[in-house]
């Protein structure tokens, strides 16, 4: 259907984006357990309010004693120190060490007062009495200092950043068992087109097994996103209106497949428009996934992706990652960015911006880029594995192996 269209078609990438960001929010925080904050991210600044270590300790099992009573010591002419203590790690000193003395430390004990070094028990002659020491040490020797790894007051974590194994561990170091956390983002993915059968479905004429729910679920799930899979719904204004609908009452982001592209069954837009949606584009300059539109519905993002599945990544990759990483809460949204050199030739012209899915191999010391040879939109399979999108700029003729491209990558 042809409409009079007062919203941009065709717009760059990077215009695309731009537009959404404009148009979402972040989603809103909540305060949680350590346990659940795994992976999830972190929606304030975190502050030290303590030293780690708290307190100058040991990074050995050895003794402590002061530096300048055995500056003459050799070989031949050991120094004995008396030993006064022994701090197992845990224990709290009670001596502070004096002239020619010794404290008895296990790695982890704190240093105890007046000592100003520490030795290795490897290095020493010890009975329980006494230590005999063999060569002078500097002051400050094998002595891990209070607040080396964080000091009191530093900003140790800033909002937006993923908790990931040592931040949460530096959580509980720092004495937290809770923080603040975006909420994670909901999608809802609907899949429309009277050809798809749900899983576990015998194949009949005419008939495919819908694969886009799945992929973007589990794209999605791996950026921190609750999504659900809505199902399957048929090339049907009406169906695909309600089910818009449902899912824009449960979900922060609706995400569709298929029917959005210029057929007598491309049906997305007039339901969006039957639902008195405002449509924000249609169409990017992309290939694949240049058929794509936005909107929004009752304050929720609808994204409309085509229904090739590498149509659909490619447009959930280079679009919907900064979109959706930003309102999950990130700081950091937009994929990465390198150069890479091509694994093989490439024979197609590429009138417009192309995006190969593909792998990063490196090479005596250079990154190449390792793509299948067969590339077309309606192929998932050459997307397995892959953990890059190579762009080839619009206006390319063949690409000959070698030649250095940009690369995006998470
Ligand atoms: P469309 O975007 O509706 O024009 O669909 C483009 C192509 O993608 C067609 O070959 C569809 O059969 C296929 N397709 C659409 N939806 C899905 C889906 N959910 N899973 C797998 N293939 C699909
Ligand atoms: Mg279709």
């Amino acid at each position: 259907m042809e409409y009079n269209r007062n919203y941009p078609v065709r717009l760059e990438i990077e215009e695309a984006v731009e537009l959404l960001l404009r148009k979402v929010g972040k989603v809103s925080t909540e305060q949680v357990s350590l346990d659940e904050a795994d992976g999830r991210i972190l929606a304030e600044d975190i502050f030290a309010q303590e030293d780690i270590p708290p307190f100058d300790r040991s990074p050995l099992d050895g003794y402590a004693f002061r530096a300048k009573d055995v500056a003459a010591a050799d070989r031949e002419h050991p120094v004995a120190l008396k030993i006064i203590e022994e701090l197992p790690a845990g224990t709290a000193p009670s001596r502070t060490v004096g002239k020619r003395e010794a404290v008895k430390l296990s790695t982890g004990a704190p240093i105890p007062p007046g000592a100003d070094c520490v030795e290795k028990f490897e290095n020493t002659e010890f009975t329980d009495e006494q230590v005999k020491l063999f060569a002078p040490m500097k002051s400050g020797s094998n002595i891990c200092r209070a607040g080396e790894d964080i000091r009191r007051g530093d900003k140790v974590m800033e909002a937006g950043t993923e908790l990931s194994a040592a931040q949460i561990g530096l959580l509980a170091g720092l004495g937290f068992t809770e923080v603040r956390c975006f909420a994670r983002l909901r999608a809802a993915v609907i899949s429309t087109g009277s050809e798809l059968l749900p899983e576990g479905s015998e194949l009949t004429p005419g008939k495919i097994r819908s694969t886009n729910g799945r992929t973007i679920r589990s794209l999605s799930r791996k950026w921190g996103m609750e999504t659900k899979i809505y199902g399957i719904v048929p090339d049907d204004q009406e169906s695909i209106a309600r089910a818009v609908a449902d899912c824009a009452e449960q979900a922060d982001v609706v995400i569709t497949t298929g029917g959005v592209s210029v057929g007598d069954y491309d049906l997305v837009e007039a339901a969006l428009r039957q639902l008195g949606a405002e449509l924000l584009f249609w169409k990017i300059g992309m290939k694949p996934g240049m058929a794509a539109l936005a909107a929004v519905y009752q304050g929720k993002l609808i994204l409309g992706l085509s229904g090739n599945p590498s149509a659909a990544l490619a447009t959930l990759y280079m679009v919907g990652h900064p979109v959706l990483n930003y309102m999950a809460g990130r700081r950091e949204y937009y994929l990465k960015k390198c150069q890479v050199r091509m694994l093989r030739d490439f024979p197609k012209k590429s009138p417009q911006r192309r995006f190969l899915p593909g792998k990063l191999i490196l090479q005596n010391g250079e990154t190449w880029f390792d793509f299948g040879s067969r590339q077309s939109n309606g192929m998932l399979n050459q997307w397995a594995g892959c953990d890059m999108i190579a762009e080839i700029p619009a206006g390319s003729g063949p690409m000959e192996k070698g030649s250095l491209i940009s690369a995006y990558y998470e």
